[in-house]
């Protein structure tokens, strides 16, 4: 499956189900915040496609919806105190009548899907990111929970970092900063030589 930078290679701290949950959590929260990046099915497809999502689809605007629709909930998950959350992640699995079960797809192993395949695509995308975020709050790590620390980027991701260092949602957000940072430090050297030490 296609994961967006930043998310391969990193030390598991959760099941990899759990942990690809949280980032697709992440990436849909993202496609809210600031400029629309589900304005149509188009877009939904494709957002469907890059996160690997099996299972039914509708495509048509009641979906969309839906799924628009479920952005601004997971979103106040980054907001959230534990007791909050934990209540937030209930009321999700309540409402979709969350039914865990061991499953293998695709090139995938066993893991849980608490849905069944012809529940509704928003439903689906709910109840995983709720099952991921049952995890998160188990092992107390809701502090992973973050806002991507580069300038003019918007985004919210989950540092699943081995040490907790985590500040950018992407690779770009952190090269785009390391690349300013070093142009404000040439910057400086050029306007006061002797800064450099030499
Ligand atoms: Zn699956
Ligand atoms: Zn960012």
């Amino acid at each position: 499956m296609t994961l967006p930078t930043g998310v391969k290679g990193v030390k598991v701290i959760f099941a990899h189900d759990t942990e690809v949950a949280l980032a697709s959590a992440a990436a849909l929260v993202n496609t809210g915040r600031g400029k629309e990046l589900l304005p149509d099915v188009a877009a939904l497809d494709q957002f469907v496609t890059d996160w690997a999502w099996s299972g039914k689809r509708a495509h048509d605007q009641a979906e969309l919806d839906a799924v628009r629709q479920l952005r601004p909930r997971l979103e106040q998950l980054w907001a959230m105190d534990e007791d909050a959350a934990a209540e937030l992640v209930n009321v999700l699995l309540r409402e979709a009548s969350a039914l865990p079960q061991l499953v293998k797809h695709d090139h995938w192993d066993y893991h849980l899907h608490a849905t069944p395949p012809d529940a509704p695509l928003a439903d689906r995308m709910a109840v995983e990111a709720a099952m991921a975020f049952t995890d998160v709050i188990r092992a107390g790590q809701l502090c992973r929970l973050r806002h991507c620390a580069a300038a003019h980027c918007d985004n919210v991701h989950i540092d699943l970092s081995k040490n907790r260092s985590r500040r950018f949602c992407s690779i770009s957000c952190a090269n785009r900063t390391n690349v300013a940072a070093y142009r404000t430090r040439q910057a400086a050297q050029s306007e006061h030589p002797a800064a450099s030490g030499r």
